[in-house]
């Protein structure tokens, strides 16, 4: 074991050493001056991580709370008695879907099998015949690792003169998002996904001619109603009920480091490390869920090859210090899941490579023993073409 977990997850992350120093920061007042300061600049820093041109007509809010905060905030507060149509192709659109449903009447739902592109066309005859206000969709598929097009889907909302929002929890930090060429009025996510921080804060980038909207709906929630988080950012620069105070500073030094390493400089050393990874495991015989063309940068969705249970695997990664993560709804079992986020080194990526390696030659080898006393080659990856003829069980 090593003295840490490697987090080969789509978060949390391993922290960069900063980040533990800025969250042992000095106890301060969320009703003082130096929270306003730090909140200004957490919002100053996500207007540039977003590379806003027209700086001055957006804002931030920053929640306390998971990345599904900031989502169900979005889906509380923006559709008020409108309809809003959620574009689904996985579990977190599923999920935006089930939230929209708790808080708008009027809600509609474009659903295509997990892993899946939209059909374009599809959306637009469904635009055409009725009458939608707000049109949300993940950006970064996480379930299945697919990005989805923002370009396109924001040009059919303008066309309709819909709203566009956007679930960025997994891509934000870490892929261009451009809120204006893309017509996005409002974007989530998360501290503890790309952006590289601790779990526990969210936020809400958008425009500010939409956040002025808000206040014309009744969101049916306290905590997470947008407009208020928007009223006390206007009038006070502050949140409307207690932050999680050491996040903020955590988070405000994860985006200082971002924009010190300049923002496109480390979306392409995401994406290195992201083709690092795929190209060690290509040579290991895995293949992906879907093509490497439609994946976002911060993780690899794997299929598990046959004769191995992701838990067996997951389990002897754990003893190496691997974490990585499982398939979940219809990828259960089907599927695990590479991260590379946070704070991990190229000698990381090649240290997981070997471990993977050792996993799999240990599991196959294991599983070629209970099928027939011949033993598989050492050192060679064999895929057993029968990996039905034993039960699961057996193999743990
Ligand atoms: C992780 C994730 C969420 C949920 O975020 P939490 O921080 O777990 O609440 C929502 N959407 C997407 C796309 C995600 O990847």
């Amino acid at each position: 074991m090593l003295d840490k977990y490697l987090l080969f997850t789509p978060g949390p992350v391993n922290v960069a050493e900063t980040l533990r120093d800025a969250i042992s920061n000095k106890d301060i007042c969320h009703r003082e001056p130096d929270f306003d300061a730090l909140l200004g600049s957490i919002e100053n820093k996500l207007i540039s991580l977003f590379q806003i041109r027209n700086r001055a007509r957006y804002r931030a809010v920053v929640i306390t709370g998971s990345g599904t905060a900031a989502n169900e905030a979005i889906l509380s507060s923006v559709v008020g008695k409108g309809a809003i149509l959620i574009l689904s192709n996985g579990e977190f659109g599923g999920r935006l879907h089930k939230t929209s449903n708790i808080h708008n009447k009027r809600t509609h739902l474009i659903e295509v099998p997990w892993g899946t592109p939209f059909d374009l066309n599809q959306i637009e005859l469904y635009l055409a015949a009725h009458q939608i206000d707000v049109i949300a969709m993940v950006h970064h598929e996480t379930c299945s690792g697919m990005l989805n097009p923002l370009a396109q889907i924001g040009a059919l909302a303008k066309a309709n003169g819909a709203l566009f929002v956007v679930d960025g929890v997994s891509s934000v930090g870490a892929e261009v998002i451009d809120m204006e060429a893309c017509n996005i009025a409002f974007v989530s996510s998360s501290s503890s996904k790309a952006i590289g921080s601790y779990p526990g804060l969210s936020f809400v980038v958008g425009r500010k001619k939409y956040f002025k909207q808000l206040k014309h709906h009744a969101a049916k929630t306290t905590y997470l109603n947008l407009a208020t988080f928007y009223a006390f950012l206007k009038d006070h620069g502050q949140t409307p009920n207690t932050p999680a105070v050491p996040l903020f500073f955590a988070l405000e030094q994860a985006l200082a480091d971002i924009l010190r390493e300049g923002v496109i400089k480390r979306y392409a050393r995401i994406k290195a490390r992201a083709e690092l990874l795929r190209v060690g495991m290509r040579r290991l015989n895995l293949e992906f869920l879907i093509d490497e063309a439609d994946m976002c940068s911060i993780l690899t969705t794997v299929l598990v090859p046959p004769s191995i249970s992701v838990r067996n695997l997951r389990a002897r990664l754990r003893e190496k210090s691997i974490i990585v993560y499982e398939g979940k709804g219809c990828f259960a079992g089907k599927v695990f899941q590479v991260g590379n986020i946070g704070e991990l080194s190229d000698y990381d990526i090649r240290f997981f490579l070997t471990a993977l390696k050792d996993v799999l030659l240990t599991l196959q080898a294991e599983a070629a023993e209970l099928v027939s006393p011949v033993k598989s080659k050492a050192g060679r990856l064999v895929m057993l073409p029968t990996p039905d003829r034993f039960p699961a069980k057996v193999v743990s």
